[in-house]
């Protein structure tokens, strides 16, 4: 009797101290009793976490001589080089936060650290969380580090995951526990990485070093960090070319109005347009519509040959309607962007941002228009455009 006793309340002991070792998980009502002992249900969908076996950090290889040397296809402007040595001598003792305005060209802020990282002999990994990213990631990093062996580790890229520096989505962390002593994390404020306490957890233990985090719009979390002195805070507020952030056009009218209004948008430029709006749906309603008066393509998470899409949308000063699906990673010269419902709460003043930040990125074209329309007023909007204009200040 007294036996059970002890072993009762050693069990209500553990349960209240108990952390999932890898995503870091403290919540009780979590922790399952299985054959072998207690388990994380919170991070299940990565196989099962033993909480009270040590997780054993997988071995990899030692990293390859000579892999610290890299060539940028552009020399970095002087704002850029500026960041990129502050953070290089930051990153020694802190965690960082790389506050990098879109088009700024921010991933090159962090490749000094990383090769001085890579110099001794330290593992290096840069998460995004999607994996397109990924993949177009790996390339370049390729061209810059052609010594060392860059690994994209990804759906569908998971046979191999050993590599001097390791590209991967923020859903791939899990199999690296312990192993980064530098990990960068890009665009933490995206999804499925955003607000994804599992997803953090994970990239935490992932990292036994420090953490560069790489964004435009950092969140309400990492802006703490800073103001408690866990993060150092680096901001490039300048695009290479030297002109302003665009600041968008908002206006707000009931929806039929907005509809006048972006047809009358459309006709008024030759160049390359993103509309983008809140549904699927929506956009084949408005893609069928637009269809009619101008060349349309259209490109959500539902359309399967997507690549293809875009090319064709490449091809002259076509109309791109688009779900937040495109609001990252996509560089087109010349385009204007309008938002369709830009109050709908979808939009975050994070996609919002992104979304303008479309506009001007590259050097020949450093000038353009982003329109949001709103059928009405939304916070997410008026915090977006202030940010984007104390960026410029
Ligand atoms: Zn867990």
């Amino acid at each position: 009797m007294f036996f059970l006793d002890y072993k009762l309340s050693l069990s209500i002991y553990l349960l209240k101290y108990m952390e999932c070792k890898r995503c870091l998980n403290n919540d009780k009502e979590y922790f399952y009793l299985g054959s072998k002992g207690y388990y994380c249900r919170k991070c299940i969908a990565f196989g099962r976490a033993m909480i009270e076996e040590d997780n054993e950090a997988i071995s990899l290889n030692d990293i390859n001589e000579g892999s610290e040397e890299y060539e940028l296809l552009y020399p970095l402007t002087s704002y850029q080089k500026e960041i990129s040595d502050k953070c290089a001598e930051a990153i020694k003792n802190n965690n960082v936060l790389i506050h990098a305005i879109t088009g700024s060209g921010k991933t090159e802020l962090v490749i000094k650290s990383i090769s001085e990282a890579l110099k001794n002999k330290k593992r290096v990994g840069f998460a995004i969380p999607r994996r397109q990213v990924v993949l177009d990631l790996a390339k370049r990093f390729k061209g810059y580090f052609i010594n060392a062996s860059v690994i994209p580790v990804c759906e569908g890229y998971t046979s191999i995951i050993d590599g001097d520096l390791i590209i991967c989505t923020t859903h791939q962390l899990y199999r690296y526990y312990q192993i980064f002593d530098l990990l960068i994390l890009d665009e933490p404020d995206a999804y499925p990485f955003n607000n994804n306490e599992v997803l953090h957890g994970i990239a935490r233990t992932s990292c036994k070093g420090h953490i560069i985090y790489l964004t435009a719009t950092p969140n309400e979390e990492l802006i703490r960090k800073v103001n408690n002195h866990e993060l150092v805070k680096l901001t490039l507020n300048r695009r290479p070319h030297g002109y302003p952030l665009i600041i968008p056009k908002v206006i707000i009218f009931p929806r039929v109005i907005l509809l006048f209004i972006l047809i009358k948008w459309i006709k008024e430029r030759d160049k390359p347009i993103m509309v983008f709006v809140p549904t699927i749906s929506m956009a084949s309603q408005l893609g069928y519509l637009l269809k009619i008066l101008f060349p349309c393509f259209i490109c959500t998470s539902k359309t399967k040959n997507k690549d293809e899409i875009i090319e064709e949308y490449l091809r002259g000063n076509n109309i791109l309607i688009c779900t937040t699906i495109m609001e990252r990673g996509i560089t087109i010269k010349n385009v204007d962007v309008c938002v369709f419902i830009a109050n709908h709460e979808i939009f975050d003043e994070a996609s919002l941002t992104q979304i303008a930040g479309r506009v001007g990125r590259v050097m020949e074209y450093p000038k353009g228009e982003a329109l949001f329309l709103l059928n009405k007023q939304s916070e997410a909007v008026n915090k977006s455009i202030n940010n984007m204009k104390e960026a410029n200040l």
